[in-house]
């Protein structure tokens, strides 16, 4: 008999995992992916990192959680330092000196915010009051430049929707930052395993058995009986068997091709902002292991690229981003008040608690929690 059932091999359900032996529980977990670490999984081709299900950078301000992810893996310097292609004009990320200087040629945190204040007074004019929409709130907290180079297309294509029909209170504020500074993240804990994240993972799990390929409810009463309690990290809702609805998620289409270059574009992430290019960013995976250097394996001719396209979702395919708007987490609401009735069952991770998590965030939330049911 085990102490848990661990549903779902992500960071989540191995943090969970690595806690649990630690606390001499006996655990056995499954995941109905071929693969272990969920989402965080990479892969190796041509001696490449492939990040399988986009782009993932680890970043925290909490340093209990960097010093744990540093016990099973040595981090590299990575930067996040995404650069936006708008036609054939390029832009440093996220919008800094670099930017303003590329649109307008300004030189000092002065010029830039003087021409900021010249393009959002312009426009509270024209709009003349309260924004109805994104494209109104964009333009009044960022001007038409910023907006129409750098937001309208990328956010368009990422909701699905034009600006015109999206609510304003999508965006609150523009990080704005007035030095020379391309570095994405606030935070001050950055970088990538090297290695990739399935090590990190394969690390947290250790000796705990793990079943692959094994869907849950495919053999739900099977499982439930070989374990006393069950850490459930997949969909809420359908773990209950959508009694009160569908909780609604926004999906993504990864196209991930070989290309016979050294380099194809000279940096991790760069984003199509136009609206035209139906693919938000293009990945260079070599780029987020070999940071800072030209990428080491020139030689090799080769590189791997993934496109990445934001889809509509349907019950089925692949959840990646809760759509947290009132409907959906009063929904969540109900989901979760009977998840606490349920005995036994413990929900977590980003499909369990349906919320768009970091990694970090969900680290220490496995940890929280763990702390807590073991104590049981
Ligand atoms: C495109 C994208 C980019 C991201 N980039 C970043 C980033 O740069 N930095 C960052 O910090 N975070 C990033 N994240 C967030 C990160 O992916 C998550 O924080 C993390 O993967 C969540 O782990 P999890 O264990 O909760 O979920 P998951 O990784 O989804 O793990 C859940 C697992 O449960 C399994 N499962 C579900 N249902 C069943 C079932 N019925 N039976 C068996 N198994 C089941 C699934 O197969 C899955 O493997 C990104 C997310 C996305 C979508």
């Amino acid at each position: 008999m085990y102490d848990y059932l661990i549903v779902g091999a992500g960071l989540y359900g191995a943090v969970f995992a690595h806690e649990a032996a630690k606390a001499g529980k006996k655990c056995l977990v499954i995941d109905k992916r071929e693969h272990i670490a969920g989402n965080i999984y990479t892969e190796e081709k041509l001696g490449i990192q492939v990040h399988r299900y986009g782009a993932h950078i680890f970043h925290t301000d909490n340093k209990e959680v960097w010093d744990y992810v540093n016990s099973f893996a040595e981090f590299n310097r990575y930067t996040n330092s995404p650069v936006a292609r708008y036609k054939d004009e390029m832009y440093n990320l996220p919008f800094n000196m670099n930017t303003f200087h590329e649109l307008w040629g300004v030189r000092t945190p002065e010029e830039a915010k003087a021409e900021i204040a010249r393009q959002t007074a312009e426009a509270a004019e024209k709009i003349g009051g309260e924004p109805k929409n994104l494209e109104e709130q964009a333009l009044l907290l960022g001007g038409k430049d910023v907006y129409e180079k750098l937001i309208k297309g990328y956010t368009e294509k990422q909701w699905g929707r034009r600006a015109t029909e999206l609510p304003a209170f999508i965006i609150r504020r523009l990080p704005f930052r007035f030095i020379f500074d391309n570095n994405y993240f606030n935070d001050r804990y950055q970088g990538i395993p090297i290695g990739g994240y399935t090590g990190l993972v394969e690390k947290l799990l250790g000796d705990t058995e793990v079943r692959l390929g094994t869907d849950f409810y495919k053999e739900r009463e099977k499982l439930t009986a070989e374990a006393k309690e069950i850490v459930f990290t997949g969909l809420i809702d359908e773990f209950f068997d959508y009694r009160f609805g569908t909780l609604e998620y926004r999906s993504l289409r990864f196209e991930t091709e070989e290309l016979d270059t050294d380099d194809f574009q000279g940096n991790a992430v760069i984003n199509y902002t136009e609206y035209e290019i139906p693919y938000t960013r293009i990945i260079e995976h070599k780029h987020f292991e070999e940071f800072g250097s030209a990428p080491k394996r020139a030689q090799d001719g080769k590189t791997i690229i993934t496109r990445e396209y934001p889809a509509t979702w349907e019950k089925g395919d692949e959840p990646y981003y809760p759509v947290n708007n009132e409907e959906n987490n009063a929904l969540y609401e109900k989901y979760r008040a009977l998840a606490e009735e349920t005995e036994g069952v413990y929900f977590g991770g980003r499909l369990g608690k349906y919320k768009y998590y970091d990694m970090d965030d969900v680290i220490a939330d496995a940890l929280s929690d763990a702390k807590k049911i073991l104590k049981n």
